[in-house]
This record gives C-alpha cells, structure tokens and sequence, in this order.
C-alpha cells in the first residue's frame, strides 16, 4: 500500500517557510490506518516485551493506542503543560519552530518498564529524545522510538540514543 501519496505538504505551516507534512488524509484512510499500525507494531523488536507505549501529544495518540492494542501493551500520554490532572515531570525542548514544554505523569512508568515511544514525525529529534529523558527519569528503560515518517535531512535520529524505525523518509 502507498502510504506516501496519503501525505500532503502545506507549505508555510506554521510558519513562513516550513512546509508540513500532514497525514490527516492518512489518518481519515481507514486500510492506511490498519496497514500503519500493524507495520510500526511489527517493527518493535520482538525479544523485549512492551510494557507500554507513549504517544506524543497530540498526533502520537492515534497510531500510538493502536501500537499499544497490538502489542497487549499499555498507553501513556505526554502532553503539552498544564493538561494532565496528576503529578508530572516536565521537561522543556526545542521545535524545528520554538520551544515548549512535555509533561507525564510521575506515576505513568515503573522502574524497569520497557517503553516505546512513538510520534507521527521525527524532525530535528528533540521532542523525542525530551521524552526519552521523561522516561529515563522515572527508571523505564527506551527500547525503541517509532514514528510514520521522518524528515532525513534535519538529523533527528542522530540526536536519540534509542534505536529509531519510521515508514517513510523525507
Ligand atoms: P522535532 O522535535 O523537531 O523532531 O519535531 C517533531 C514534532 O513536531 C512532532 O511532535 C511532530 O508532530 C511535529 N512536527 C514537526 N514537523 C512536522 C511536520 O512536518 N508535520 C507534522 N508534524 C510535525
């Protein structure tokens, strides 16, 4: 299945000169969305049982629950500050476009729980390697960071430490 062709670029989104990668018409595909899941949820290393997956606020939920059904594994979120009710560590990260903060719940990981972390776009690599420090700090260990696509050129992979998976390279 062509995944490409269900990704579109808005050019000047968010802000002049950036074009972004929009996967709402991927997402709206109801095989696409399947055939992604299954792919990323294949993808995770089989020799390491998933305890839970995290998905990136907001369009890490999507794919990221789904991930977690397949791999009988939980969910978490990491949101945007201020929008979880609990306890939280938080922890600030440069955008390819500004700055922001993550949180998660403190009660979220276990010590020794292993963790996949998954987003729908690796760009420049620090919102990912923020949550890899989330995780770290709460004593999960990262076995993997998967994402639908990543943009090569900005390097993002070079920044995580964890070993990276996407569909689609830019
Ligand atoms: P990074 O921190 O620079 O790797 O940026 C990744 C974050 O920004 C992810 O949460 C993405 O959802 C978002 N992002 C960056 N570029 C794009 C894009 O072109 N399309 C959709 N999301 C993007």
């Amino acid at each position: 299945m062509n995944i490409q062709e269900l990704v579109r670029d808005i050019p000047d989104f968010p802000k002049p000169g950036i074009i972004f990668k929009d996967i709402t018409p991927l997402l709206a595909n109801s095989e696409a969305l399947v055939h992604c899941a299954d792919r990323l949820a294949g993808l995770c290393p089989t020799d390491i049982k998933i305890d839970k997956v995290i998905g990136i606020e907001a369009r890490g939920f999507i794919l990221g629950g789904m991930i977690a059904q397949r791999l009988g594994a939980g969910f978490i979120p990491v949101r945007k500050k201020g929008k979880l009710p609990s306890k939280v560590n938080s922890k600030s990260y440069g955008l390819e476009y500004g700055e922001d903060i993550l949180e998660i719940h403190m009660d979220a990981i276990k010590a020794g729980e292993h963790i996949l972390i998954h987003d729908d776009v690796l760009a420049t690599g620090g919102t990912a390697q923020a949550v890899c420090e989330l995780v770290e700090e709460l004593g999960g260990t990262v076995v993997q960071c998967n994402f639908i696509m990543e943009l090569d050129f900005l390097n993002g992979r070079e920044k995580l430490k964890t070993t990276v998976a996407s569909l689609l390279s830019y």
